[in-house]
């Protein structure tokens, strides 16, 4: 099989306040493989989300190695971990994180500030992620003239716009409807056919069987790490807001 692109080994994770200690990860050994579309679920507590930070790059294991695309994230510094994270991975949150009174193009420009990209060329490239999930009609409407379907997919155009081999999205259709969910879910699934690994965290077992992967968390550790055949979603016929 091929190197995996994500390598956990016995990571822990402990979180100090005061005197007091938490576990909030135990021990979880984990690989994903390039393509791979994984739910990771658990009860609230279960430590998903620190799993997701970790992932991220935005924390480090306390014990325990990460390995991302086979290199052992604990010997970069920091600025080579933002640099690696800009470039590898994009984010998506279950509140769409827009600035609302500045258009769906300049939100996906965003992360491009930061990587030297000359202007025009963000544009392009905005542009193009905005086309990506279905939103080529929509470059000059903001956030609050939009749905929440259109938000959110606004939000994974910025994700996509660094061209990330992964995407990690926490609780992503926890503020959406079921048919809007189905939506974002049909986009992560062509996502996934494109090759980028996506990793999302649910409560919602009607949103984890689109996944093919489902990662079961409790106290800190895998507690079940079952393939299936994910459910195909389908887009709805045309884009929302259309007549
Ligand atoms: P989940 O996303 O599954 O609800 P979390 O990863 O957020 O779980 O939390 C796992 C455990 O770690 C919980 O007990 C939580 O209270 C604790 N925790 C999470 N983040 C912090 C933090 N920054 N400082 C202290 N404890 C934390
Ligand atoms: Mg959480």
């Amino acid at each position: 099989m091929a190197e995996p692109l994500v390598r956990l080994e016995a990571v822990t994770k402990i979180y100090r306040m005061g005197d007091v200690e938490l576990r909030a990860l135990a021990g979880v050994s984990l690989d994903l493989q390039p393509g791979d579309f994984t739910a990771i679920m658990g009860a609230s507590g279960s430590g998903k989300s620190t799993m997701m930070n970790l992932l991220g790059c935005l924390d480090r294991p306390t014990a325990g190695r990460y390995l991302l695309g086979g290199q052992d994230i604990s010997s970069l510094s920091n600025d080579e971990l933002a640099r690696l994270r800009n470039q590898t991975l994009g984010f998506v949150f279950q509140n769409f994180n827009l600035l609302s009174r500045t258009s769906a193009l300049e939100n996906v420009e965003l992360p491009l500030l930061y990587s030297n990209v000359p202007a025009a060329e963000r544009r392009a490239r905005a542009r193009e992620s905005l086309e990506r999930v279905g939103l080529g009609d929509r470059l000059d409407h903001h956030p609050n003239q939009m749905s929440g379907g259109q938000q959110q997919r606004v939000a994974i155009a910025r994700a996509l716009v660094n061209r990330p081999r992964i995407l990690l999205a926490d609780e992503p259709t926890g503020n959406l409807d079921s048919r809007t969910s189905e939506d974002v879910m049909a986009l992560f699934q062509a996502l996934g056919q494109t090759g980028i690994t996506v990793i999302i965290v649910t409560h919602e077992p009607d949103i984890a069987a689109y996944a093919a992967r489902v990662i079961t968390m409790r106290d800190g550790l895998v507690r079940s790490d079952v393939r299936q055949a994910p459910r195909a979603a389908t887009a709805q016929a045309g884009q929302e807001g259309h007549p």
